[in-house]
């Protein structure tokens, strides 16, 4: 009998605030290691000569890129031309630099607005985190909040921001304590695709593809 994919646990992490070229290639180190893939919610400006090579490197990795929006500013205070310019260009830059088309778009700071959610044409994503934005929360605690935390179907909030080293040194114990408790890692895309969800919700902001 063939494993029905449904029933199989799947995980998605996700990285934001890259593209970097300190923090983010350690990340892809890592997925590299364990030839896991993973989703970049990327930041439009960030990206340069210099990054490029490391957003190609994410794609070549089966990794997928979305959208971080261009400045990653509170949207709730733009008007509807800013917040349609911030989602384009920076989706724009990510078909330039790599052929790839963003398919969903996390909320700087996960704030959010009716006008935002009118004028962003691309299904919402929070996740589940544990605090990795902080630098004061350890490694061993970062580890211990998504092992603990886990659960089929979850899209977890991670950051390559520059400097994020204790996301770095956890990432690797995340990565195999999430695989002994029996998880398949895929993209945010596959997430919902195998898990036959449809993300186009309106004013939802997804953490789970079950929630
Ligand atoms: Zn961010």
């Amino acid at each position: 009998m063939s494993e029905n994919i449904k029933e199989k646990k799947l995980i998605s992490f996700t990285f934001d605030d890259g593209p970097n070229t300190d923090t983010t290639p350690l990340v892809l180190d890592i997925l590299e290691k364990h030839k896991i893939p993973a989703s970049f919610f990327i930041i439009g400006k960030l990206v340069t000569e210099e990054t490029i090579p490391v957003l190609k490197r994410e794609a070549e990795l089966g990794c997928d890129i979305h959208n971080h929006s261009w400045t990653h500013s509170f949207m709730d205070k733009f008007t509807p031309e800013e917040i349609r310019k911030e989602i384009k260009d920076t989706s724009d830059v990510i078909y330039e630099a790599t052929g790839q088309t963003a398919k969903f778009f996390r909320p700087p700071y996960i704030v959010t607005s009716q006008e935002m959610f009118d004028n962003i044409d691309l299904p919402f994503i929070c996740g589940v985190n544990c605090l990795d934005w902080d630098p004061t929360v350890s490694a061993e605690k970062r580890k211990q909040l998504i092992l603990d935390n886990a659960k089929d179907g979850d899209i977890v909030l991670l950051h390559d921001l520059s400097g994020n080293m204790n996301t770095v040194n956890a990432l690797e114990d995340m990565i195999t304590g999430l695989l002994d408790k029996g998880f398949t890692f895929v993209t945010i895309t596959e997430l919902f695709e195998q898990k036959g969800i449809d993300p186009n919700v309106k004013n939802k902001v997804w953490s789970n593809v079950f929630e």
